[in-house]
């Protein structure tokens, strides 16, 4: 795919995350693999899972970043071609779930920071299922999680504002904040704490010295 690094690629799920479809021209077409000059489809990125979805009603296999653009390889090679317009269309319910449980990691990350001091993560991910934070750290982390849970719980409870915007210097990079908090962060987020809702912290012990916090949805 010659000439991929000539064009920039539009990434609408950072100005408008909640956008479900769009409808965009494709830009190349190598077989089953195609880029489409504008996306709101998310690929695998920052421990973020990618999205479900079809494009011009074929399902999408993998989603891969590439020089700041992302090919998508479909389930089988499409009718349409270079300059066709189509439907990109994400799986909502996947893709909210993910906006809810990465923004929920984020806030678990600083009050686990204000309770600890501690602010190096040796891991993280993002699914639909559950999102997850890893440190070193010398003890079982069971018995902060309480009252983790029940400040974090105290945050999605009321609507704080979540904002994620391009960093002034370098616009690839992006930055997540709330409220005092804020990170470099180039993923997907809800508006506002309030549409995370309740959350559920559970202990993982991964490896000698290692600990793990699960963030699950209530609902
Ligand atoms: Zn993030």
């Amino acid at each position: 795919m010659e000439g991929i690094k000539t064009y920039s690629m539009k990434k609408l799920f950072w100005e408008n995350p909640y956008l479900r479809e769009y409808v965009s021209k494709i830009a190349k077409k190598d077989g089953n693999r195609i880029v489409p000059e504008q996306t709101v489809f998310f690929a695998f990125s920052g421990g973020q899972a990618s999205d479900s979805g079809t494009i011009g009603g074929i399902p999408v296999k993998e989603a891969v970043n590439k020089n700041g653009k992302i090919e998508y390889l479909l389930e089988k090679e499409p009718e349409f071609d270079e300059g066709n317009e189509v439907k990109i269309k994400i799986d909502w319910e996947k893709r909210f779930r993910i906006m809810r449980l990465h923004s929920a990691a984020h806030v678990v990350y600083f009050l686990f920071k204000e309770k600890t001091g501690i602010e190096k993560l040796i891991g993280s991910n993002v699914d639909e299922q559950k999102s997850r934070i890893d440190y070193e750290y010398p003890e079982s982390v069971k018995g902060v999680l309480p009252e983790l849970e029940e400040k974090a719980n105290a945050v999605f409870s009321q609507d704080n504002e979540i904002k994620t915007y391009p960093d002034a210097e370098n616009p690839e990079k992006r930055l997540w904040e709330c409220m005092a908090w804020k990170s470099f962060c180039g993923g997907t987020h809800p508006k506002s704490t309030i549409e995370i809702g309740k959350v559920r912290l559970k202990r993982k012990n991964i490896g000698s010295g290692k600990e793990r916090i699960e963030i699950t949805l209530e609902s």
